[in-house]
Formats: structure tokens, C-alpha cells, sequence
């Protein structure tokens, strides 16, 4: 048998929750795609800091230099975690929608953009001002390079335009070609901006390896639940466009005119997409998040998410009425994101199931991916039981599916527990819990 690592202190671990059947149990965190509990040791660091916050660049007092210090030291460990370029900018954000919609908002005139259907809504939407080519969903990762190619091959290369892609699917956690669709872009005068939301916290992300023009994700996934997200990349554009938010902060000069108007010298420093007071218990939360992973070792952290993987997969895979939705099939390396249908099941209910019974808390309906969920559940067998879901008729397709996900403090107990819970709710069928007098099924 394979040794793995212990799973990562988090928080969150000792909190229990009822369970319809009676009494309480501990609750198993099985949402990380949604967002990950808090590493203690981020938790740790933000309290030994809390005393000590100050305002950020907006204070001469002792705590006001140190909170400044910090946060500025915590742009460069999270740039050296990203293995940024030396003239790269990176912008502390809100999330990862927000730094999509910053890069969205600094596109230079005329741009392109290039998506695949198959993308979060986060990395899909941000971009309808622009000239947009959606992408039909490609079956296989080198499809994916072939279609972009194509999508390429017919457009002026001197103008400018973005490719945006997504590091891990968020539906099936399958790892995309990020390196050959970057060769690609950059084949055909593309830049390419990479979502990072799923693959960052767990993979090593290297902006220069990868070759890809922008990176974004969120703390709150990668373990460090404050409110910050980070942009990281080029800083030609971002210094060419308008301030993402105009306010203090971002500018350095302000004059009134003498036909009573006013002057604007913004920064060119990533200040300048920064405007209000910034986050800094946010950005210091993703750098100590970015420590800790970086000291536990990403080797030993992906070689036991693969033992969680397989665990589930192997769990699910014996269990016929369960389908798990893929796009590039059962060999494509993923991380710990995977959704699936269960026959007879409608899939609210099965995750108020595990939730009411269990304690154990995954996500249902499209992830904020409807066309890809939409082209998933497509060639699926309809999964409406007499439980099914008001709006899907007997015969329709089922209309969203069951997301289960885990990540660096996931013990086996939890992957454990879910494996037997679906066993259970499958053999068993719908619970009389979930039912009202009337017959209709409630969670
Ligand atoms: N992209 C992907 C792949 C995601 O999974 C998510 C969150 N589910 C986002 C973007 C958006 O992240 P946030 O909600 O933190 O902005």
C-alpha cells in the first residue's frame, strides 16, 4: 500500500451538525470547489496579525507602516509563488470574477476574445463588450489545441486578442492543455489569461513555465477565506487601460482645472487597479496560504489527493446507477473535483440527502457552467425517480448533477463516508424523510 501525507490542518474539523435521523456528527467538508475551509496555519497567521491592522498605504503611525509592509510583502510571495516574471504586475482583487473582469476592462481596442463553452461563467462572461469566438466543447485535450488553433488560423494576427481558459474544470476537474493552448495562442499573436481557480490550489502553478499572459484565482479556494483574489501578468495593458475603480489609492495626482474640472495622473503600478482601501488581511491570508502549500509540498499534496481521487472514483465506479460526468474521459488527469447523476435520482435531493443523513456537505445543480453541465448531462439517461425534480418531466434529461469535491485537509474519513452514503441512498432508494403528506419529496 501507498504511504501518503496526512491530510493539512484546517478549520472547521471538530464542527458538528444535526442529522435528521437523530443526533449530530462531524461534519465533512465535501464543497472545496465551491470553497475550501481555512488552513489553520492561515487561520494562525491572520489572528498573531489581527492586533496589529492598520490601514494600508494611508498612515504614518507604527501599525499603518507595518500593515503596509505586510501587505506589499504578500504581493511578492504570492508573484513568487505564481513564479511571475520579473516585470509582471500582480493585483490584489476581490476573486477571481473580479480579476477577469478587470483584465475584461483593460482589453485594448478592437481585441478578440477567444473562450471555450465549456468555462466557469466567471471566465465566460466578462467579456461581452468585446468581439467574442465561443468555442464549442472539444472532447479530448489535444481537440481542444486543434480547435483553438482553427478559431486562430482565421483572424488578423496584428490585431490584438486574448484566449482565456481554465486551469481545472470546476464541473469535472479535469486539467486542461494550458502549455499548448498558450503555444497555441502565442502561434497567432494571442495572449492568453489563465483561471486558476481549481488548478491553484492543487497543482504548482508557474506562469513562466506555462507561458500564459495572466494568471487569476481566488484566496477563498485556495485555503484562505478573507475575501481577496489575486490578478497576475502582463502589465502592459493593465497599465494602458482606465483604473478598474477610480478612487484614492489609484491616483497619485489630482488638480482642479482652470475651467473648473479635474486632473487626473493615475499610478502605472498595480495601485492603479487598486483603488479604496485595500484588503490586507485578504492578501496576507492567500501569502500565508501560498507558505503553507508551497512548505507542505506540492509532490506530497497531489500524491494524496490522487489516493482521494481514486478512493471515490473506485467508490462510484461500483455503484452502476451512478454516472460521473466527463469530458475527456476516465484517464484524463483531474484534481478532487467530480460530479456525477444517480439514476432515479433527482440530484437536489440526493445532495439534501447526504447532507440531512450524513453530514456531509457537497454542491448540486450547474456550477455556474451551463453549457458545459448542459452538454454533460446531454447523452446522460434522464435521472428522475418518483422523487424527480418538479420542472424535468419523466423522459427529459436530468437538468444538474452532484458535485463532490476535497482537497489538502480532506481526511480519508470523509471520502469514506460519502462512497458509503451514496451506496446507502442508492440501495435504499429515496427516504420517506424527504416526502410531505401530500407525496411530494422535500429535502
Ligand atoms: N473559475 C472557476 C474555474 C471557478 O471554479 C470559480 C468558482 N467556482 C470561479 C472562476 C469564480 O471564482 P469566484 O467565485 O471566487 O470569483
Amino acid at each position: 500500500a501507498r504511504t501518503v501525507c496526512a491530510p493539512l490542518p484546517v478549520l472547521g474539523s471538530d464542527v458538528t451538525v444535526p442529522l435528521v435521523t437523530g443526533g449530530e456528527v462531524a461534519y465533512a467538508a465535501l464543497d472545496y470547489a465551491a470553497s475550501a475551509p481555512a488552513l489553520q496555519r492561515v487561520w494562525d497567521d491572520v489572528a498573531a496579525y489581527a492586533p496589529y491592522y492598520g490601514s494600508v498605504h494611508r498612515g504614518a503611525g507604527y501599525l499603518s507602516q507595518l500593515s503596509t509592509d505586510l501587505f506589499e510583502n504578500a504581493r511578492r510571495t504570492v508573484a513568487e509563488f505564481l513564479d511571475c516574471r520579473s516585470d509582471d504586475q500582480l493585483v490584489f482583487t476581490r476573486s477571481t470574477t473580479d480579476s477577469l473582469n478587470l483584465l475584461a476592462r483593460a482589453l485594448p481596442a478592437d481585441c478578440e476574445v477567444f473562450v471555450f463553452e465549456t468555462e466557469h461563467h466567471a471566465s465566460l462572461l466578462p467579456w461581452q463588450d468585446a468581439r467574442v469566438t465561443y468555442l464549442d466543447a472539444p472532447r479530448t485535450p489535444r481537440q481542444a489545441v486543434e480547435t483553438l488553433e482553427r478559431a486562430l488560423a482565421g483572424r488578423d494576427p496584428h490585431g490584438p486578442a486574448l484566449v482565456c481558459v481554465t486551469g481545472a474544470s470546476n464541473v469535472t476537474g479535469e486539467l486542461w492543455p494550458v502549455r499548448e493552448l498558450a503555444a497555441a495562442a502565442h502561434a497567432h499573436g494571442a495572449r492568453i489569461v489563465l483561471d486558476a481557480a481549481q488548478l491553484a490550489p492543487h497543482h504548482p502553478v508557474s506562469v513562466r513555465d506555462l507561458d500564459v499572459d495572466w494568471v487569476a484565482f481566488s484566496g477563498h479556494k485556495l485555503y484562505a477565506p478573507f475575501g481577496s483574489g489575486v490578478l497576475a501578468g502582463r502589465a502592459d495593458w493593465l497599465v494602458a487601460a482606465d483604473p478598474y475603480l477610480a478612487g484614492g489609492g489609484a491616483s497619485r495626482k489630482v488638480t482642479r482645472r482652470e475651467d473648473g474640472g479635474v486632473d487626473v495622473e493615475w499610478h502605472e503600478s498595480a495601485a492603479r487597479h487598486e483603488a479604496g482601501s485595500p484588503n490586507v488581511i485578504g492578501a496576507y491570508s492567500i501569502a500565508s496560504a501560498c507558505k503553507a502549500l508551497a512548505e507542505a509540498g506540492f509532490d506530497r499534496l497531489v500524491a494524496r489527493e490522487e489516493y482521494l481521487i481514486a478512493k471515490v472514483r473506485e467508490g462510484l465506479a461500483g455503484v452502476p446507477q451512478v454516472k460521473v460526468l466527463s469530458l475527456f474521459g476516465d484517464d484524463a488527469p483531474r484534481v478532487g473535483v467530480i460530479s456525477f447523476v444517480v439514476e432515479g435520482w433527482n440530484s437536489s435531493h440526493f445532495a439534501a440527502a447526504l447532507s440531512a443523513e450524513y453530514g456531509i456537505g457537497v454542491r448540486d445543480g450547474l456550477f455556474c457552467a451551463h453549457p458545459l453541465v448542459r452538454t454533460l448531462l446531454g447523452s446522460e439517461p434522464q435521472s428522475q425517480g418518483e422523487c424527480g425534480a418538479p420542472e424535468a418531466a419523466p423522459g427529459e434529461k436530468s437538468l444538474n448533477a452532484i458535485r463532490v469535491s476535497f482537497g489538502a485537509g480532506t481526511p480519508d474519513e470523509h471520502v469514506d463516508r460519502f462512497v458509503n452514503a451514496v451506496r446507502e441512498l442508492v440501495s435504499d432508494g429515496a427516504r420517506w424523510q424527504y416526502r410531505t403528506e401530500d407525496g411530494r419529496c422535500v429535502p
